[in-house]
């Protein structure tokens, strides 16, 4: 992103060289990364009418086309324009896997080669998309496949919500995506400027129309970034990743946590719940002897009495960089029991698509690897 170029001088810098050759395709600029302002803008400097910018969009956000030529409503000439100053999307699909259970994962190379993936995950009722917000991540929590190379770079917004759309392309027409979680690779509230840009995408009239309670953003817990979104005023959904229910454990699980602590991150939620009145889903991550035993129940029951709070359960997906491995059943059952007797609601998670590289970042890791 550019902003503070005008549109016309960003369309002359991106597709053209200095000596005013062409550059290849992968230097130009997404269409959806210009505002609908900009993209007016642009109309304008090419003799087109700005109603057109509307059909645009709609074409782009709604319909489920793939290129500016299906774009039938336009004319032939505009359609051409718009091929030759923009890319129809930020990202090149370069896999895409569809589980038993209809889970579907993409992998998508981004303008500078970098990977991201997403999903799309099928339930009777639900449609929910798990997006991506950077190409890798910072955290270094030890279970997890996306922080093992690092992270490489932000998302831009138009490559953070463009997943939901690519996705949504992918969709039979009679069918809606109803729910986003911010869940995919990275620490979304580490790139927070673009994530709001993205949501606010997401949710806005003329853009994707979500309602703001069927988004969920999923953190290792940063305390001023979970204020600064409580601040927002918006009816987001937190989600937190707790994984252990006191300090010790936590910090070797997540090495982040050395410099934030527990108490700060629940200070920060519970202000999160108090402005929002949305109730904090934990994220726990159960993995076998590491987490998973009985004394880790009821510490963490006590650690959450009171609280406003829904515990989700995870039996860690294995990933064949690790040593770690998912828990037994019975200690699943058992640890949700100790949670329920305590009086804290919770649920184990479902896993989706077992048999496609489930867990977050595997998709991306094995290429990065071969
Ligand atoms: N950085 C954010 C969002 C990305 S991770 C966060 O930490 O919440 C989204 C969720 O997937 C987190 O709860 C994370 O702990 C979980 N996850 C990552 N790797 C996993 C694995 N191998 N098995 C199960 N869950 C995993």
């Amino acid at each position: 992103m550019q902003p503070d170029l005008s549109v016309s001088e960003l369309v002359i810098r991106t597709s053209l060289g200095p000596d005013g050759a062409k550059l290849p395709d992968t230097r130009l600029r997404a269409i959806l990364d210009l505002s609908p302002d900009e993209l007016v803008e642009w109309l304008r400097t090419q003799d087109q009418a700005p109603f057109r910018a509307k059909q645009i969009r709609r074409w782009l956000i709604e319909r489920r086309v793939t290129s500016f030529d299906q774009m039938t409503d336009l004319p032939a000439a505009l359609r051409q324009q718009l091929a030759e100053h923009f890319r129809f999307s930020p990202f090149e699909v370069v896999g895409h896997q569809i589980a038993k259970d209809q889970t579907e994962k993409l992998l998508l190379r981004l303008h500078d080669g970098e990977l991201v993936e997403c999903v799309l995950m099928r339930d009777p009722d639900r449609r929910t998309v798990c997006i991506s917000t950077q190409v890798g991540c910072a955290m270094g929590c030890v279970f997890c496949a996306s922080g093992l190379l690092g992270v490489k770079r932000n998302l831009s917004p138009v490559e953070i919500f463009e997943q939901v759309l690519v996705l949504h392309r992918l969709m039979k027409d009679d069918e809606r995506i109803t729910n986003v979680v911010v869940m995919g690779i990275g620490e979304p509230l580490a790139n927070y400027r673009a994530l709001m840009e993205s949501l606010t995408f997401l949710t806005a009239e003329d853009g994707f129309g979500l309602g703001a309670r069927r988004i969920t953003v999923s953190t290792v817990g940063l305390p001023d970034k979970i204020r600064e979104l409580a601040q927002s005023g918006h009816q987001y959904n937190l989600a937190v990743s707790l994984h252990a229910p006191n300090d010790t454990l936590r910090t070797k699980i997540v090495p982040i946590n050395r410099s934030i602590g527990l108490k700060e991150i629940l200070a920060a939620a519970d202000e999160y719940f108090e402005i929002t009145g949305r109730r904090i889903s934990y994220e726990y991550v159960l993995m076998s002897g590491i987490n998973d035993r009985p004394e880790h129940a009821e510490e963490l029951a006590t650690l959450l009495r009171g609280r406003n709070a829904h515990v989700n359960l995870i039996p860690m997906n294995g990933v064949n960089e690790l040593v770690m491995t998912a828990p037994r059943d019975p200690d699943t059952q058992q640890f949700l029991s100790i949670l329920e007797r305590r009086g804290v609601t919770a649920t184990v998670r479902k896993r989706k698509g077992a048999d496609i590289d489930a867990a977050c970042g595997q998709l991306r890791l094995n290429r990065e690897l071969s």
